[in-house]
């Protein structure tokens, strides 16, 4: 630190969750209740997960167009995958016809198990391959890390990568989770040099289920800070998990918000109370 910046806190900071698609009637029954709580927060979207290579195809636009009923804003993941360009140009037309205008658009992860695919397709390509059929329909999210995808060859690659997203015509970009906020506040600084001028909302990941987490985050490259893996491995009540994990993303999103971030983007996990609890710890003015 020591650097002094000019940033001031955002004055109704940018907030959306994102679900990933229930493989059942029932799940899906909860969802909307899950999403109708998590109203009272007054996201500016919804975001549902997309199983690259199709897997979650059906159950993805299912429940988009469910959640569209209501009238309020959806935005679905999409990628390529394996897909060819007729499939994600369906997938394209019928969001747009139920009134979707906004697509977070990715690369995706295939699937372990799924066999020899075709080549993923970078982001950047879906996201050119979106604006030459659809114009400016859509708004445009798309991946960023603050630690640096695990596959990206350098720190600069990755930033250039990501400025080749925007350039493609991407409005915003939606981080990976991350608990060291330096490292967003110095990967906000290395993008701006770079010339990238679009808001990147922090992605932030509640902390329930800590021997989770720390499994699934060795695959994604992000880093659960020492102190805090001790910590959380030295309790045994869940309760203890729960409520240190709340002190502690709380007080991030305090930080990212003091710090000039313009919004959050939680991964909800399809809960309401981990997230709940943390805008309400915040006692933040929320709105689109
Ligand atoms: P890209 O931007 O294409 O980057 C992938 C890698 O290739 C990086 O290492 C990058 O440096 C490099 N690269 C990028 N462009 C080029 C290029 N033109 N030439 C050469 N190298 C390049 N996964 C899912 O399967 N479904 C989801 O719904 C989903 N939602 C997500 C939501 C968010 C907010 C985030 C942060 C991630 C999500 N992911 C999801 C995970 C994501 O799909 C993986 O991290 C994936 O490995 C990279 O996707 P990307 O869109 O960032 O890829």
């Amino acid at each position: 630190g020591g650097q002094e910046k000019d940033r001031t806190m955002t004055d109704t900071p940018r907030i959306s969750f994102e679900f990933f698609p229930p493989k059942t009637p029932a799940g899906r029954e909860k969802l909307y209740k899950t999403r109708e709580t998590l109203q009272e927060f007054q996201p500016a979207f919804f975001s549902v997960t997309y199983g690259a290579g199709g897997t979650t195809r059906e159950t993805t636009s299912n429940i988009v167009t469910g959640l569209r009923r209501d009238g309020i804003s959806i935005a679905p993941h999409l990628s390529f995958g394996g897909d060819d360009e007729e499939t994600v140009l369906g997938l394209l037309n019928s969001y747009r016809e139920a009134g979707v205008d906004r697509i977070v658009a990715l690369r995706g992860d295939m699937p372990s198990g799924m066999g020899t695919v075709a080549q993923l397709v970078y982001a950047n390509e879906l996201v050119a391959f979106i604006r030459r059929h659809t114009g400016e329909h859509f708004h445009l999210e798309v991946a960023a890390y603050p630690e640096i995808h695990p596959e990206a060859e350098s720190y600069d690659d990755d930033i250039r990568y990501l400025k080749g997203k925007f350039e493609a015509g991407a409005n915003s970009a939606l981080t990976q989770y991350f608990y060291n906020p330096d490292a967003y506040f110095y990967f906000l600084d290395q993008c701006e040099k770079a010339g990238i001028d679009a808001p990147i909302y922090p992605g932030i990941m509640p902390i329930t289920n800590f021997a989770n987490l720390a499994r699934f985050s060795r695959n994604c490259g992000a880093e659960i800070p020492r102190w805090l893996k001790k910590r959380m491995e030295s309790f045994s009540n869940p309760d203890d998990i729960r409520k240190l994990g709340l002190e502690v993303v709380t007080d991030l999103c305090e930080t990212l918000l003091a710090g000039g971030a313009p919004g959050l983007h939680f991964y909800t996990m399809n809960q309401v109370e981990p997230t709940a609890e943390i805008l309400r710890a915040l006692e933040i003015e929320t709105g689109a």
